[in-house]
Formats: C-alpha cells, sequence, structure tokens
C-alpha cells in the first residue's frame, strides 16, 4: 500500500455498553505510515475505540474499513485473516508464561501463518534484536522484567508482519524506569515507517513521535492536531482543561 493511502477509516462509529453511549459517532481515518496518539481522560471511551479498529469490540453501529475492507460485515474466518495483519500491544503483557521468550514470539507465526519453524525462529531472533533482548531468547517471561516483558510482547507482535500497530497503555502498567525502553522500541518502530495507533498518557512520547493527536472525551474525537498545534494551541475548553491536569 502506496504511503499517505487511507489504511484505516472509521464511519460513524457507535458503540454502546448496555445503555452506556460510550462511542457515539466517531469519523476518522489512519493513513499508510502515519502515527496517531489517542489521549484523553480515563473512562472516555479510548480503549473501546482503539479494539473497535479491529473488531475486537462489535461496533453497535458505523463501519470501520481496512484497507478497503469493511470489517462489521464478514465472516470470522475473514475477519481472522485481515486482523491477522493488525497488531495489538495492551498494558498487560500477556505472555503465555509457560513459553520461552523465542517460543512465545515464534508460535503465532508457526501456527496460524504456517510459517517454516526454521524461518519463524530466525525471524523472532531478529526482532529479539530489533528490541534488545536478544541474549534472553531463552528465558521465560517470569524471569524478566516488566519493561522487557512488554517489548517481548511488541516483538510477538510484529512477527505476524502487521501493517499497522495498536497500543492500548502499553506502558500504563510498567514501574517509571521501564518506561522509557518500551517508549525506545515504539519511537523507533515509528521512525521505520510503522503505521502506529498508540493511545498513551506518555505526553513527551506524544509530542515527538505522533504525526496527529486525537483528543477524546465523552465518546467523541474532541480535536484533532499535530501535536505542536494541540498542545501549545488547544481550542475546546476540554481539551484546555485535560492539559491543565496533566502538563
Ligand atoms: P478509556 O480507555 O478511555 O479509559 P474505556 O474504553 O475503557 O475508556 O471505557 C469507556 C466506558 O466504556 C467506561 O464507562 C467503561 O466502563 C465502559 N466499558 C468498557 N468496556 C466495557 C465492557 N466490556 N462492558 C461494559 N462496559 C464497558
Ligand atoms: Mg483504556
Amino acid at each position: 500500500m502506496p504511503k499517505d493511502d487511507l489504511m484505516i477509516e472509521v464511519k460513524h462509529l457507535k458503540k454502546t455498553f448496555g445503555n452506556n453511549l460510550v462511542l457515539k459517532d466517531i469519523t476518522e481515518s489512519v493513513k499508510n505510515g502515519q502515527v496517531i496518539c489517542v489521549i484523553g481522560p480515563s473512562g472516555s471511551g479510548k480503549s473501546t475505540f482503539l479494539r473497535c479498529l479491529n473488531v475486537l469490540e462489535q461496533p453497535t453501529d458505523g463501519k470501520v474499513l481496512f484497507e478497503g475492507n469493511d470489517l462489521t460485515g464478514i465472516s470470522d474466518e475473514e475477519l481472522n485473516q485481515l486482523r491477522q495483519k493488525m497488531g495489538m500491544v495492551f498494558q498487560s503483557f500477556n505472555l503465555f508464561p509457560n513459553l520461552t521468550v523465542l517460543e512465545n514470539i515464534e508460535l503465532a507465526p508457526v501456527k496460524v501463518k504456517k510459517f517454516q519453524p526454521t524461518t519463524a525462529k530466525a525471524k523472532a531472533m531478529d526482532l529479539l534484536t530489533q528490541v534488545g533482548l536478544a541474549e534472553k531468547a531463552d528465558q521465560y517471561p517470569q524471569s524478566l522484567s516488566g519493561g522487557q516483558q512488554q517489548r517481548v510482547a511488541i516483538a510477538r507482535a510484529l512477527a505476524m508482519n502487521p501493517e499497522v500497530m495498536l497500543f492500548d497503555e502499553p506502558t500504563s502498567a510498567l514501574d517509571p524506569e521501564m518506561v522509557g525502553e518500551v517508549l525506545k522500541v515504539m519511537r523507533d518502530l515509528a521512525e521505520s515507517g510503522m503505521t502506529m495507533v498508540v493511545v498513551t498518557h506518555e505526553m513527551g512520547f506524544a509530542k515527538e513521535v505522533a504525526d496527529q493527536i486525537w483528543f477524546m472525551a465523552d465518546g467523541y474525537i474532541q480535536e484533532k492536531g499535530t501535536p505542536a498545534e494541540f498542545f501549545a494551541h488547544p481550542q475546546t475548553d476540554r481539551a484546555k482543561d485535560f492539559l491543565s491536569k496533566i502538563l
């Protein structure tokens, strides 16, 4: 897909849980190669929005298109195929505790993508090197720090050769001294041209790495702009209030 082509399109997305209208009407798009940081208060619907992008949450109304394919009206089989191209990293790393670091990364490429084990292993080692953890290949997750486990989780997602990476507060569960090493891996990934949607409270990262900030509150994307525009000149009272509390 050429750079700047629309990779993800969200059209009049709505999501309710019971009678809680969480996403009210969102129409946005993500271009190939773009890095979007989604910020906003707790409970505003950021995780729900991110999970709607790969239909981990089924939208109540509206459409989500990935590379032109409508993800909302297709079979589970087609959805699973397309979802493989969308890597996701969560706040909790969810590594398989009974598998080594290397086995965690190789598993899905071998089981799901039917890669040859030797190919998958070589790729997993390359990715471990990329995230600075080659020497941990044969260790088990519990012997790694939180920051190291999250870097393995990123490598595991990358092993599927995703077209886009979705991150939901990937550093929120980490001790402060480990946040930097995970952000460094994400920054390198952004510089390599990966398309990324990142829900984060790390404003330094958002300022330096995002092409666009999407500010979410009360179930809408209230405001969006470049980091320079958004942080220096927030337009809405909602964004001004949010920034005054965190900066
Ligand atoms: P954020 O990530 O911005 O903190 P969330 O998307 O997690 O916000 O949550 C937005 C709202 O949706 C909250 O009111 C939350 O309680 C509700 N919510 C999220 N997931 C579920 C769910 N699976 N079932 C019911 N309510 C949910
Ligand atoms: Mg959340």
